[in-house]
């Protein structure tokens, strides 16, 4: 093993989304000595930078390859990408950039997280954006510069106009949280480009001294003298390292990086612990538990009218639905999308897709460590589609999804719908497909929940139960998934434990 290196005060783990975040926040204060380490790569692909091509990214080295376990709602397993490299899933995400409806934060206090409503993450949603759009409520002089497409592609303001015309609301802003209805969506794209966290905050940070970004760096095991996380062990190059930290590790992993990280140092439910062989150093059952995701089912139309070549992010329209007139928010979105997506029905040259998926979802699930080997795959099991409510929001989205393909606007694009297509009239037929050809949105969560009861992992301020010295922040907080897209609200949520950092 290599000498230990000088101590740092603070040491994030994982360079995505919130680790960007928090490295370039912390290190605005020149006495604050940081060290950020990411497993990924400093290069990422060239197309990461071209917003149409995003699609490819979950299939090259920017991200982990990762899938589920065989889920039983499908009888296969899904495919759940995450990013690799700096900016994580924000370098290979789909660039949308919206908060979930304010109604969503409301959940997060019942295993007892305080202080984390709608209204207090305003702030800190304001402080990571300049909107373009000027909405009330939205940023002005943040690091990330969004703002809806100029132009959406045709065939996507066509579903607009054609929702409208189905009786939906027309939204002004439909990323700010504050509505619902149907809008063109803010999206993480600045002059033709896309832009990660590593672009908007990591990059101006990376001449500052008090600053070390090592990248290659596959954290193992966190280190403890006593109750106290010291630092961390971790492989790059083909060697074994360890940094010391003399505040605080933070991990900012995700939620599969930051509960694995946790379960390898022995940290976790006493049961998966010892089936993977790694001794208890604190047990804390909640470790990997309360996993969840939205899974989409997707709409594929055929249309004779050709469709013209995207020149963003394929989704720019979105909305937000209530499945039912009793939910107390929205609880379904349907996103347009501008090209014919894979489907199992038959294959579509020309067309676009509506996703429909449970914004809320009610299904729990679980992540765990296969063994002590650093490298080895985890065991993820989200077990989407386990509690019917979920299927029941999704059959009512597909129903709207519908509606909306039926009305004037669409018409003369010649549609034809060719998955599920026609044959799935019934409810049974309907519920039977979405279960099926599902996939992951991409958004899992929950995995080092907030909150103070005993399946909660951090608290209120994102420490480690039960230890010192250890916090995280990432979306594997989030106790309940907000109704959208979720790297806004992973944004707020470092912004926040930035300032929970420099205050303690
Ligand atoms: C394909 C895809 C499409 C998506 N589309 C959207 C979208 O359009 N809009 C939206 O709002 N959200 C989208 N999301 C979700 C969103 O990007 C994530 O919720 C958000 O980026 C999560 O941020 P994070 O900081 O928690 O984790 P990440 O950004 O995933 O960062 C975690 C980082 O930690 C690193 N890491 C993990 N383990 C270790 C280790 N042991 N040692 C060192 N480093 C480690 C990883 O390599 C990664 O860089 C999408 C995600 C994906 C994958």
């Amino acid at each position: 093993m290599s000498s230990p290196k000088p101590a740092y005060d603070v040491i994030l783990v994982g360079g995505g989304s919130a680790g960007c975040v928090l490295a370039s926040r912390l290190t605005e204060n020149a006495e604050v000595r940081v060290l950020l380490l990411e497993a990924g790569s400093a290069r990422l692909p060239e197309s990461v930078a071209h917003p149409p091509a995003w699609p490819s990214l979950v299939a090259s080295e920017a991200a982990w390859g990762d899938s589920t376990v065989v889920q039983r709602a499908s009888g296969a397993p899904v495919p759940l990408p995450r990013g690799r490299g700096l900016g994580g899933s924000s370098a290979i995400n789909a660039m949308v950039f919206a908060r979930g409806h304010r109604t969503s934060y409301d959940s997060w206090s019942a295993h007892g997280a305080r202080g984390w409503t709608f209204d207090d993450l305003l702030p800190y949603f304001q402080r990571t954006e300049t909107a373009v759009s000027g909405a009330p409520g939205r940023g002005t002089g943040g690091p990330l510069t969004v703002g809806p497409a100029q132009q959406p592609n045709e065939v996507l303001t066509a579903c607009l106009d054609a929702a409208v015309e189905a009786g939906h609301r027309r939204a002004f802003d439909i990323s700010g949280g504050l509505e619902e209805g149907f809008a063109p969506v803010d999206l993480n794209i600045v002059g033709g480009r896309r832009q990660s966290a590593a672009d908007a905050y990591l990059a101006p940070a990376l001449g500052r001294p008090n600053l070390d970004v090592v990248t290659g760096a596959t954290a193992h095991r966190l280190l403890f003298e006593g109750r106290r996380c010291v630092g961390v062990e971790y492989g790059a190059g083909g060697r074994t390292h360890t940094a010391a930290a003399g505040r605080e590790v933070v991990l900012t992993a995700g939620s599969i990086g930051s509960a694995l990280i946790l379960q390898r140092s022995g940290i976790g439910s006493e049961d998966d612990l010892r089936q993977a062989g790694v001794d208890v150093r604190h047990a804390l059952p909640g470790v990997g538990r309360n996993l969840h995701d939205h899974p989409r089912a997707n709409l594929v139309h055929q249309t004779r009218q050709p469709v013209p070549a995207a020149s963003h992010n394929h989704g720019e329209i979105l909305g937000l639905l209530r499945s039912t007139p009793a939910a107390d928010g929205p609880d379904v979105q349907l996103i347009f999308i501008d090209i014919p997506l894979p489907n199992p029905v038959a294959p579509v040259r020309n067309g676009f897709t509506i996703g429909v998926s449970p914004m809320r979802p009610a299904s729990r699930g679980s992540l765990r460590i296969s063994s002590a080997d650093p490298y080895a795959a985890p065991v993820i099991d989200p077990r989407y589609f386990t509690e019917e409510e979920d299927l029941r929001a999704v059959l009512s989205g597909i129903a709207a999804a519908r509606e909306i393909a039926r009305s004037p606007a669409l018409a003369g694009w010649g549609i034809e719908e060719v998955a599920p297509g026609p044959a799935a009239a019934d409810e049974t037929s309907i519920a039977d497909y979405a279960r099926r050809y599902f996939g992951s949105y991409c958004h899992p969560v929950g995995t080092c929940m907030m909150g103070d009861d005993e399946v909660s992992v951090v608290d209120s301020a994102l420490r480690v139960h039960g230890l010192d010295g250890l916090r995280v922040a990432d979306a594997s907080v989030i106790p309940a998934i907000p109704s959208n897209n979720t790297n806004a609200t992973v944004y707020a949520i470092a912004e926040r434990a930035a300032d929970l950092l420099a205050r303690s």
